[in-house]
């Protein structure tokens, strides 16, 4: 008899799906009760108290946890059903409300500045307000250097049609594409995601096609991209400008909440120490019977499909590897694997994909997967109780003290992922299957460290360019092969020119520079990891004390205070990387007589 549930239970949180009646009644009654915060926060002015301002926040809190839980409702109904159309008009109203909150957020900020520091002290008395301090000063902080409130405000209005709407323009020329594609004398017409899942096969030739194919596609909508991406990332100067903020990195770094000292601490010892993945890379390219990698050859299989999996023994193989580590950690998801959080069904109609998403007047959360069996799919699940656990820790905080960055966000992710498939890797009874989980494991760190560093230069010299008036669709192409040759420290036999064509994140209008958080949240997870394997399961309490930080303080202060270390010192992420190469050598000696 199945033991977990393969389908999550999401009528506890809206009973009747996307008919839910008290969904409905939802919608209506936080859009009528923001709008009226909306009218008594444009009322603030010096005279305003703490009291007042408490209730405020208070207040605002409250809607967010509802924006955030209806948001995920429907996020969770589309996901498992994609035809769900009834889903999708919900969506459309949830937008609305949130566009409502961050009118209400935005004007909240800027009317914070004026406060009197009399009646900031006072409002930092309340004990729900001390432990938002940080939040809430970080809002001041950052509404001073913006804009006065009426030009931000005419600023996002357009922003609708002149800077979303240019990432609106990528998506329809990349939902538009059809790409020809000829297999066993058949041609058929392939969607760009399409012929991208044909990239992963050990057939050498059908990797060159695809590759070849690929890049024509690219090349074809080029001009189209190119339009976008100027004028995307132009609108971003021109408000930087007249922001009076110099540096093109300074938006994501304070979304971050992190230093550029700390930013180029890690990527300078990456720099010193990526060439020891070079072995990694040759031995890969031997091993696959071609020269050198390709730029579309590094992800490629190596080795044969591993261990195959039940559901079952999946949820146990995670639970048992936790409890190695931290026993609230196993608890928790053996709770969650048992009580419906989890849609893991194979089945048609589905989103591709896996997501963690979280209810917070619940207090619960959802993972969507679709579950094969593969050691793969045994990470991913790993992967997102990993979010899920980190979420759980931070359930009694208020709204605003739960809200961590993205590079923090994929910590407790990929440490719970690192933990099973280090225990996949020892588990493996063939020396074959040995090879296979660690080259999965090692193109990780050619993700992180090399593909997510060209990513990085490319953007950075992109945006140094754009200053100077729009780059062209050749220059684009030239500035993205220097930065793969340098990231992937020149060890790669061919380029991908069009990458900035093919890369949604580069178009994504909602968080500037998608690349950089990764790494950090890949390198700051494996040192403290490198950590709870020194402690043993005594890290355990400590671990949940740095999860429960993430959302209150910079990321300098929180390994500060939790690990002790200076992330602006190489030290830190120099020994994140040894732990990385270790696998790298263990790799070499498995392989080395073939
Ligand atoms: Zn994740």
């Amino acid at each position: 008899m199945r033991k977990f549930p393969l389908n999550w239970n999401l009528e506890n949180i809206y009973a009747g799906g996307s008919a839910s009646p008290a969904l409905l009644e939802r919608i209506e009654e936080t859009k009528l009760s923001l709008s009226e915060l909306k009218e008594v926060v444009q009322k603030i002015d010096d005279q305003i108290t703490a009291s007042t301002l408490y209730e405020i926040l208070q207040r605002l809190q409250k809607y967010g946890s509802y924006y955030a839980d209806m948001y995920s409702f429907v996020e969770c109904l589309i996901a498992q059903d994609v035809k769900d159309q009834q889903a999708k008009i919900l969506l459309g109203q949830i937008h609305e409300i949130g566009a409502i909150f961050n009118a209400v957020n935005a004007t909240l900020d800027s009317k914070l500045i004026d406060i009197s520091s009399e009646v900031w002290t006072n409002l930092l008395k309340y004990p729900e307000m001390e432990k938002i301090a940080f939040v809430l000063s970080e809002k001041r902080a950052q509404a001073k250097e913006k804009l006065s409130p009426a030009q931000e405000e005419l600023a996002g209005d357009l922003s609708v049609d002149g800077y979303h709407a240019w990432s609106g323009m990528y998506d329809t020329i990349v939902g538009r594409m059809q790409i020809p594609y000829e297999e066993n004398g058949e041609t058929t017409s392939l969607s760009v995601g399409q012929l991208s899942n044909k990239f992963a096969t050990k057939d050498n030739g059908v990797r060159a096609k695809v590759a070849e194919i690929w890049e024509s596609a690219w090349e074809n909508e080029a001009e189209l991209c190119a339009t976008s991406l100027n004028h995307i990332a132009g609108y971003r100067l021109q408000l930087y400008k007249h922001r009076k903020w110099d540096h093109v990195l300074k938006e994501p770094l304070a979304n971050n909440r992190m230093t550029a000292d700390t930013l180029d601490a890690m990527w300078n010892s990456i720099v010193q120490e990526k060439h020891r993945l070079v072995p990694y890379m040759e031995r890969k390219a031997k091993m696959l019977g071609i020269d050198k990698l390709g730029m579309l050859d590094i992800y490629a299989p190596l080795g044969s499909e591993g261990k195959s999996f039940t559901y079952d023994e999946a949820c146990e193989f995670i639970i048992n590897h936790f409890r190695k580590f931290n026993t609230d950690m196993a608890d928790f998801a053996e709770m969650a694997l048992s009580s419906g959080w989890i849609e893991a069904e194979d089945r048609n109609g589905k989103r591709p994909g896996g997501f963690m998403t979280e209810f917070p007047v619940a207090s619960e959360g959802r993972i969507f997967m679709t579950f094969s069996g593969s050691s793969n799919c045994v990470s991913t699940l790993a992967h997102e109780l990993g979010h899920a656990y980190h979420s759980y820790v931070m359930k009694d905080l208020p709204l605003f003290a739960q809200q961590y960055r993205m590079n923090v966000a994929e910590t407790a992710s990929t440490f719970a992922e690192t933990i099973v498939i280090d225990a996949a890797i020892k588990a493996a009874k063939t020396k074959e299957e040995k090879i296979t989980l660690l080259a999965e494991k090692i193109d990780q760190a050619v993700a992180f460290l090399m593909d997510i560093h060209a990513r990085f230069l490319f953007e950075n010299r992109f945006y140094e360019a754009r200053k100077e008036g729009a780059v062209s669709t050749e220059s684009l192409c030239e500035l993205m092969i220097a930065a793969q040759k340098e990231a992937f420290a020149d060890t790669l036999g061919s380029y991908h020119p069009h990458f900035w064509a093919s890369k949604l994140h580069f178009y994504g209008t909602d968080v500037p520079f998608y690349n950089f958080p990764y790494t950090f949240g890949y390198l700051f997870s494996s040192g403290i990891y490198a950590r709870a394997i020194e402690e043993g399961t005594g890290f355990g309490e400590k671990y949940v004390d740095l999860l429960r930080d993430t959302a209150s303080m910079t990321v300098e202060d929180l390994a500060e205070r939790h690990l002790q270390i200076d992330l602006t010192q190489p030290d830190f992420w120099k020994n994140a990387i040894d732990l990385v190469m270790t696998d790298v050598e263990e790799f070499l000696a498995l392989t080395d007589e073939q």
